[in-house]
């Protein structure tokens, strides 16, 4: 049993300076995004196409042990959190065994899973025992009929049993909402009212241009924030320590907060400290690269720690400085779908 399963603090010294990822704008990389497979129980609209984006055969996906070595070497550099994600990762058979053996990396300080709650709840007990330390449940829509609409499936029953037993076990919990162009005023007012309730984070995310097909590129309107601020007048900044993709916010009488992610509009990049890993063992240094290292091929072709370990320093240090000089460089030949890359 590991120190984290225990629930006893291990004094944690991270790597010296000279070991540390940092990209060459100085930004120290300390954060994962680890998606484990490309497939999906929902298809959602603005993520991948009806019948799915095209689905990697299940050889081309990074073995479980495969990704143990990466995120071992990667928090050997200073990557002490590592999100699990998808595709849906509980579609992958094996997925809690491998967050399992993830929380026996003691240098991995913090473990998270983004879901959409679709066969979450069946794990809910497992996940309370390994302490994730954050489970973000994908939510866009109390509705039933507005969310079949949105992900094609006719499951907010089953979301809503993960919702519950998170709450029920005090798992720590964010709710990630997608507000779309058609999302109505009143869909946003009751789900922030679930952090009215309840001690969770409710953070409404702007659509990005990642649905796997052509499309048109959504003209900035109103902000999202914007947006909020209209709704929720008595919204007060919350100030949050170090890198953080979302803004938060207070609101009177909340149990918990409201959050906005601009992802599109990309108003974090300057502390970006995140990383990301696709299914098939592509790098990614920026959510808008196609990948800048083929950490499958330095893995099969039987790469030493050292190597792959200098391979991703290398990569790191040629970083574009935001989102925007990334898009700027690497052409796309269509959008890719969310699913494929792990949000
Ligand atoms: N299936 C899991 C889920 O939905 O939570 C994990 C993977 S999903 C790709 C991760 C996150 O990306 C979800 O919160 C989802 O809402 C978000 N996402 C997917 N496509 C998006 C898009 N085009 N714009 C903004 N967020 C998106
Ligand atoms: Fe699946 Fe998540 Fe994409 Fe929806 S957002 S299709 S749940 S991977």
């Amino acid at each position: 049993m590991t120190a984290h399963q225990q629930g006893t603090t291990v004094p944690y010294s991270p790597p010296p300076q000279s070991n540390r990822l940092i990209d060459n704008h100085g930004r120290p990389i300390t954060y994962l995004r680890l998606s484990i497979t490309d497939r999906c129980n929902l298809r959602c609209h603005y993520c991948m196409p009806e019948g799915g984006a095209d689905f990697v055969p299940h050889a081309e996906i990074l073995t479980f042990e495969e990704l143990e070595r990466v995120v071992r070497l990667l928090s050997a550099l200073g990557v002490s959190k590592v999100r699990i994600t998808g595709g849906e990762p509980f579609v992958r058979q094996g997925c809690m065994s491998f967050l399992q053996r993830l929380r026996g990396i003691d240098t991995v300080r913090s473990l998270h899973v983004t879901t959409n709650g679709v066969e979450t709840f069946r794990y809910l007990d497992d996940l309370a025992a390994l302490r994730i330390n954050g489970v973000n449940l994908s939510l866009d829509s109390l509705d039933p009929g507005r969310f079949w609409q949105i992900s094609r499936r006719n499951l907010l029953h089953t979301v809503l049993s993960t919702l519950d037993g998170c709450l029920k076990r005090s798992l720590p919990l964010k709710i990630n909402a997608v507000v779309q162009e058609d999302t109505e005023d009143s869909e946003i007012v009751a789900l922030a009212d679930l952090a009215r309730q309840h001690p969770l984070c409710l953070r409404f995310i702007e659509k990005m241009p990642f649905s796997g097909v052509w499309s048109v590129r959504a003209k900035s309107t109103r902000s999202l924030r914007q947006r909020l601020h209209v709704l929720f007048p008595e919204m007060t900044p919350l100030v949050t320590n170090g890198p953080s993709t979302a803004r938060l916010y207070t609101l009177p009488g909340y149990a918990g907060q409201v959050g906005v992610i601009e992802g599109n509009s990309r108003r974090f990049c300057t502390t970006c400290n995140k990383i990301r890993i696709t299914p098939v063992g592509m790098l990614k240094a920026c959510l808008y690269d196609n990948g800048v290292l083929d950490l499958k091929a330095m893995l099969r072709r039987g790469a030493d720690d050292s190597e792959i370990t200098q391979a991703v320093i290398g990569a790191v240090a040629q970083r574009y400085r935001d989102g925007m000089e990334t898009e700027e460089h690497c052409a796309r030949e269509c959008d890719p779908a969310m699913a494929s890359i792990g949000g």
